[in-house]
């Protein structure tokens, strides 16, 4: 049975305190293909934990967008899939495990397998619905706008938050700011603007975090952008829908990088009428899609019934092994079902 860590201040935190009163070996772990929020929250607790005098490693699943490098600590992250064999001895040397943005092995592929058979308490830090029961601390609070959120009131009830500085804050307010679209998603509560707040106290200035995050693409990133748009944007207005669906040669065409096709399905969501926004990926074993709503339309439950996926109710994702046409056949099919709901959202 885990510890719920949702009250501040309890008797949980006393024992994680207790626990992290002396130096230990420490490994943060975060899904695949990490995000803003993924790095942020990752690298915001790396660094407020390495200052305590622990020995802090990051381990991601796979690469993440070069538009992160920027943060403190990115430099020492281990990626796996790269290097297994540096990974994987940091990983057996670990004392506790942090599992950060996400609730699930499986979310953090292979390096799942070696998270599961690691015997040592793990810490669940994370805002996705139906965390699995793996974890021996559990902070999960799927109305927090991000994890970066959740790392700082984790910090609150380490009673860490004198160790806040510019470094750390940079690194979560890229998670808050990732994660809630610049704070406009319904996700964003008074309490996100709140830590925003204490965040930019400690000399954090906002304004070169979001350049630093956003104003950093390549040539070929607004291009596939513009490709998207003019191109390739599908409308189902009896559906409320809108989705872009690229082949594995457009993608190359534009000499795509990760990280390249982030944040261009809100451009669908942004059309007139529209709820449901799909932009849909074919890769090398699978198709990939990364679902984005509003009013109250369910993608996540969605994702789960018919795309082996998840997420939030207004962004989720899914996989589907099938070919890139069957599967905007599919997706259209579940929409043809699911027509009156998504009239009516
Ligand atoms: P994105 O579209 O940005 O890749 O993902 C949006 C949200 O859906 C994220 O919170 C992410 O964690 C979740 N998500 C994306 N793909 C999957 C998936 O295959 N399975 C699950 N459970 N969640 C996913
Ligand atoms: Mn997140």
């Amino acid at each position: 049975m885990h510890k719920i860590l949702s009250h501040l201040n309890s008797d949980d935190f006393s024992a994680l305190r207790n626990y992290l009163s002396e130096p230990r070996k420490l490994v943060i772990t975060t899904h695949r293909s990490p995000d803003g929020d993924a790095i942020g929250s990752s690298l915001g607790l790396y660094l407020a934990l390495h200052k305590m005098g622990h020995e802090v490693a990051v381990i991601v699943p796979d690469e993440f967008p070069a538009f992160l490098a920027w943060m403190s600590g990115a430099e020492s992250v281990l990626v796996y899939e790269s290097a297994p064999s540096k990974a994987l001895p940091v990983l057996r040397a670990a004392e506790m495990i942090f599992c950060l943005d996400y609730n699930a092995y499986h979310r953090t592929g292979e390096l799942g397998l070696h998270l599961e058979r690691a015997n040592v308490p793990k810490v669940l830090i994370d805002h996705h619905q139906s965390p699995d029961d793996f974890a021996a601390y559990l902070l999960s609070d799927t109305s927090a706008s991000s994890t970066a959120q959740l790392i700082y009131e984790f910090m609150e009830g380490m009673e860490m938050l004198q160790l806040l500085d510019r470094e750390i804050a940079e690194c979560l307010y890229s998670g808050l700011v990732t994660d809630t679209g610049s704070f406009r998603f319904n996700s964003t509560s008074e309490r996100t603007h709140y830590i925003a707040a204490q965040l930019m106290k400690t000399g954090m200035e906002n304004h070169l975090v979001h350049q630093r995050l956003f104003d950093n693409n390549s040539i070929n990133r607004l291009r596939l952008l513009g490709f998207c748009l003019s191109e390739k944007l599908v409308v189902l207005p009896e559906y409320r829908t809108a989705y872009i669906a690229l082949t594995k040669s457009e993608l190359k065409r534009f000499n795509y990088k990760k990280g390249d096709t982030e944040g261009i399905v809100n451009y669908a969501l942004s059309l007139q009428n529209i709820v449901f926004a799909a932009f849909i990926t074919e890769r090398e074993r699978e198709i990939r899609l990364s679902f984005r709503s509003k009013d109250g339309w369910d993608v996540n439950r969605f994702a789960r019934a018919y795309f082996n996926g998840g997420g939030h109710i207004h962004a989720a994702g899914g996989a589907a092994q099938i070919s890139l046409a069957a599967t905007l056949e599919k997706l259209e099919g579940h929409l043809a079902e699911h027509q009156s709901e998504l009239q009516n959202a």
